[in-house]
Order: structure tokens, then sequence, then C-alpha cells
């Protein structure tokens, strides 16, 4: 199979004649070839985004939703098919994938309903015979640059808030993941959207959403992706004055009171941090625990870890499966070297699964380290694989000041019993998303998703939030009185 571009509602061959593999990595085998386009291409859909743009901003909103609700009917009917396509080029578990694509369909009724409020706000003028109000209007054509690790749900987390609200997309998406953008696309245009208002193309990072980035027709760039290249890309937008919004990277922690239910805590542990194989935004990738229930948590956890079956996720019996490719390998790797280095205890995993089945694809046990300090890298920095750290605290202060001493602040989680540790947590836990007995994932589409700190920039994917991206405000004011009114001064005092 060859994926190509998808420009004005055509699928187009990339200007390079250039292709690349894509990798199953539960197997290593070549499943598909994507294209790898240049800096014209690019150009190509943009211009049409452009063009199509104006007609799309004056289609009534209600009626730009009739065809997110179409979208949403699709995923749903393609549930299945798509999440056996998305293990297979992602590498998480089809209960995973299923879950990936049911965000998707709810995003599509979410942001459909939008089309019916897009609410802005009307309010009293200060002058008589003076009306006032705010509206969303459209941006124009957004530049949409996301990551291989939810390969559809991050792409309708950017593009339907953005469709609905009257822009025009182009979406380069990662060169791991196309599939998905292929099948989006498709979706896109059965659904019955105009050619010109979605486009894909595919390419690397350097060359095709640099070209994203920096041309002057995109008003908007959402990037979804790791502080290295999010930072890189705040900074070309900064020049450009570009609104750009950033969803990047996380450190999340678990913390485990004295009093938490161990059992609970344990279920909510073993599915953050080693689900999707630990290659989440939101994965749990430390557990700060009372030093009271340390030794009991510890060996609930080693007990759970055992029972977790590694492998192809298209096995509904699997729980863990392969990391994206060998370079993730390595770089995780490469983290348990210096965690070990830096003195922590490793608990369990710590290596490359080479043998039998595994020989192929590119697996990586579970692995938990104990004794961690918060100062230690391991417990500091993105690992992005199946590896999670525990750090002993004596007190709930002493761990929430653990959660917070790390530069990301997307996710974090409290299991506890106790009613004022739950709203001291609440208070006190500087990320965006906080959890009350459940694991650090679990996000629903329509409250607010991102981070503080160095997670991203202020704003947020998901929710009514998604629309700020967007979306310009424009205050409009209606003089009825025939007269000219000046504000502040033509007041009756
Ligand atoms: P990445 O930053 O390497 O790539 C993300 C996207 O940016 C890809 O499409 C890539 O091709 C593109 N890109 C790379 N260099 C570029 C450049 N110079 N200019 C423009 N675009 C460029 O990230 P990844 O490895 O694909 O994904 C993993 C990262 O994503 C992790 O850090 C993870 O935490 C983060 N992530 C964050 C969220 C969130 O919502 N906060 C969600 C999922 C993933």
């Amino acid at each position: 199979m060859k994926i190509q571009n998808y420009i004005n509602g055509e699928w187009k061959e990339p200007s390079t004649g250039q292709f690349a593999p894509v990798i199953n990595p539960a197997t290593g085998e070549t499943i598909a070839e994507v294209a790898m386009s240049g800096p014209n291409d690019i150009d190509e859909a943009v211009q049409a985004a452009k063009e199509a743009q104006k007609q799309w901003a004056l289609v009534p909103a209600p009626k730009r939703a009739e065809i997110l609700y179409k979208v949403g009917m699709l995923l749903k009917e393609r549930k299945e098919q798509l999440a056996r396509m998305l293990t297979m080029e992602m590498g998480k578990v089809i209960e995973e994938a299923r879950g990936e694509v049911q965000e998707g369909i709810d995003m599509a009724f979410y942001m459909a309903g939008e089309g019916r409020r897009l609410f802005g706000d009307t309010t009293p003028s200060e002058l008589k015979d003076k009306f006032a109000m705010s509206v969303r209007v459209p941006v124009g054509v957004v530049g949409i640059i996301t990551p291989w690790n939810f390969p559809i749900a991050i792409a309708t987390w950017k593009s339907f808030p953005a469709i609905v609200a009257g822009n025009a997309v182009v979406w380069k998406p990662a060169p791991e993941t196309p599939i998905m953008a292929q099948e989006l696309a498709r979706i896109f245009e059965e659904a019955g959207l105009p050619p010109g208002v979605f486009h894909v193309v595919h390419g690397d990072g350097p060359t095709v959403g640099n070209a994203l980035v920096e041309h002057p027709d995109v008003k908007v760039i959402s990037f979804t992706g790791s502080n290295e290249v999010g930072r890189m890309i705040a900074e070309k937008c900064g020049r450009l004055l570009k609104k750009v919004s950033l969803e990047m990277g996380g450190k999340n922690a678990v913390i485990v009171m004295d009093d938490a239910d161990l059992t609970l805590a344990v279920d909510g542990i073993i599915w953050s941090a080693f689900g999707t194989s630990g290659q989440r935004c939101t994965a749990c990738s430390r557990v700060i625990v009372h030093e009271r229930v340390k030794q009991e948590l510890e060996r609930r956890l080693l007990e759970a870890v055992k029972t977790l079956k590694i492998g192809n996720g298209l096995d509904e019996t699997v729980k863990v499966g392969p990391v994206i490719h060998e370079e993730a390998l390595q770089k995780i790797d490469r983290y348990v070297r210096i965690g070990v280095e830096e003195g922590a205890k490793l608990l369990v995993g710590g290596y490359i699964l080479r043998e039998g089945d595994y020989a192929r694809g590119f697996y990586y046990a579970p692995t938990i380290f104990t004794d961690v300090t918060p100062n230690m890298r391991i417990a500091r920095e993105e690992i992005f694989g199946p590896v999670v750290s525990i750090i002993s605290v004596r007190s709930l202060d002493e761990a929430i000041a653990v959660n917070n001493s790390v530069d990301y602040g997307l996710s974090s989680a409290i299991f506890t019993r106790d009613v004022n540790n739950v709203f001291r947590a609440m208070r006190d836990l500087d990320t965006g998303i906080v959890y009350v007995n459940a694991g650090t994932t679990g996000a629903e589409i329509h409250l607010p998703f991102g981070g503080t700190k160095g997670t991203g920039n202020g704003h947020r994917d998901s929710g009514v939030a998604a629309l700020d991206v967007f979306t310009e405000w424009r205050s409009i004011y209606v003089d009825f009185s025939g007269k000219l009114q000046r504000a502040q001064i033509d007041t009756d005092d």
C-alpha cells in the first residue's frame, strides 16, 4: 500500500516522488509506504486550503456540524477495522486502539454540538441605544502537527474544533503512523466535506513540518509532540507572530497515601504506567508512595507485573505491546542504565526482549525502579517507555512537593480515602489534569486537555477550550442612537 498526500480532495504523489517504509512495531514487517513530501506539497495544500476556507466559513455552523455527525457515524461503523489498523501501525494493544478510535467518535459528536453553540457574549453597553457582543471568527488556515502515539485521536482533537469553527486544515501526521491519517481523510471525504477544507501532507518534521510552520498563510499551528520540537516551533512562530498551541511531554506521578486502597492503587499504576507500553504523554512514570505502605505496594506491584502478557497487540490477551521502533528501545534502555548508575534499585525488568517471537519486533520488559530520589534523571526526564520509578515520602506535603518539582505539569493522581487529602491535592498539585483514586490517564474529551509548566504554553486541546485555539474573538458594537456617542465620554454623568 502506497500512502499518498490528500490535497484539495485528491490523492496525490509527493512532488519529490519519494516514499519511506511504514513498519509494524510488533513484527518488524513493512506494512505500507508513506509519501515523503517537500515544501512544494505544503504550499499546494495551503493555497487550496486558503481558497476553500473562504466558502467554508460562509456555510452556517450547524450545517458544518452535520458533516462532523456523519464523520462520527462513519468512525463508529468502522471502529473495529480502524482499531486493528491502528494496532498494526502503532503497536498499542487492540483494546486501547478501540478506546482511541472511541475518543475520535466522542470528539466528533461533541464538536458537532458546538455547531449550534460557538457561544459568544452579549453584554449591556455603557451607552444608550447601543448593543455590544463578542463572536468567534475562524482564523483561516490551520496547521496541525501530530505525534505517532495517538495517531487518530489527537488529529480529531485538533481538526474537529478547527473545522466546525469554519477553518481549513492542513495536517502533517507523524511519518510512523500515516495509515490513520489516510483513513480519516477518506472518512471526511465520504461524509461530504468540501474539497480543500482538509488536507494531509505526509513527510518528515524538519522538511514538511517546518514548511507548514513557516508558511505565511498558515495562521495557527497546533502541535503535539516532544518538548524539543515544540520549543523550536514556538520560537519560529514567535518571530512570525503566529499563534501556536503546544501539547508536549509529561512526567506524571501517582501519589499513594498510607490510607489508600492498595488494590485500587496497583490497578491504577499498572494501567497508567504500562498501558501503550508507557508511550502516553499522561503515562505514570513516578509513584510517590508514603513510606508506611512502600514495601506492601512494591510487593503487590511485582506480583501484578508478572501477570502482564507482552506481545503483539492484536492478541486480545496481550496487555503490553511493543514500543514504536528500535530507536525508542535504545532510548529506554539508555535511561535504565542511567537509573542503575544513579543508584536506583531495579525491582523488575530493565531489558530489551530479543528472544523468540520478540526478536523481530521492539519489545521492552515492564520495568520498576525503587529507592529513586526526586533529583535522579529517571525521576525528572520523560523516558516514554514502560519504566516507572518509586519514590518514598513521609507526608502529603512532601508528596505534593515531589510531584511539583519536575519541569512538566500534565497529569497527576492521588490514591487516598481522606477527603482532606483529596481537596488539598486538588488545590496544590501543579498539573493540568488531576485524578483522585484513578491512574494518570483517562481524560474525557469534553474537558480541557493539557498541562502546566514545560508541558505546554497555556493552550488546551479538547473541550470548549480547544475553540480558543482555532478562533479569534471579534467584539462588535452596534450604535442605533443615530448620533455620535463617544464611549467613556458621552455618559449621562
Ligand atoms: P516529535 O516531537 O518527535 O514529533 C511530533 C511531530 O512533530 C511529528 O509529526 C514530527 O514529524 C514533527 N516534527 C519533528 N521535527 C519537526 C520540525 N523541526 N518542525 C516541525 N515539525 C516537526 O514527537 P513524537 O516522538 O512523535 O511523540 C512523542 C512526544 O509527544 C512525547 O514527548 C509525548 O509526551 C508527546 N505527546 C504529548 C501529548 C500531549 O497532549 N501533551 C500527547 C501525545 C504525545
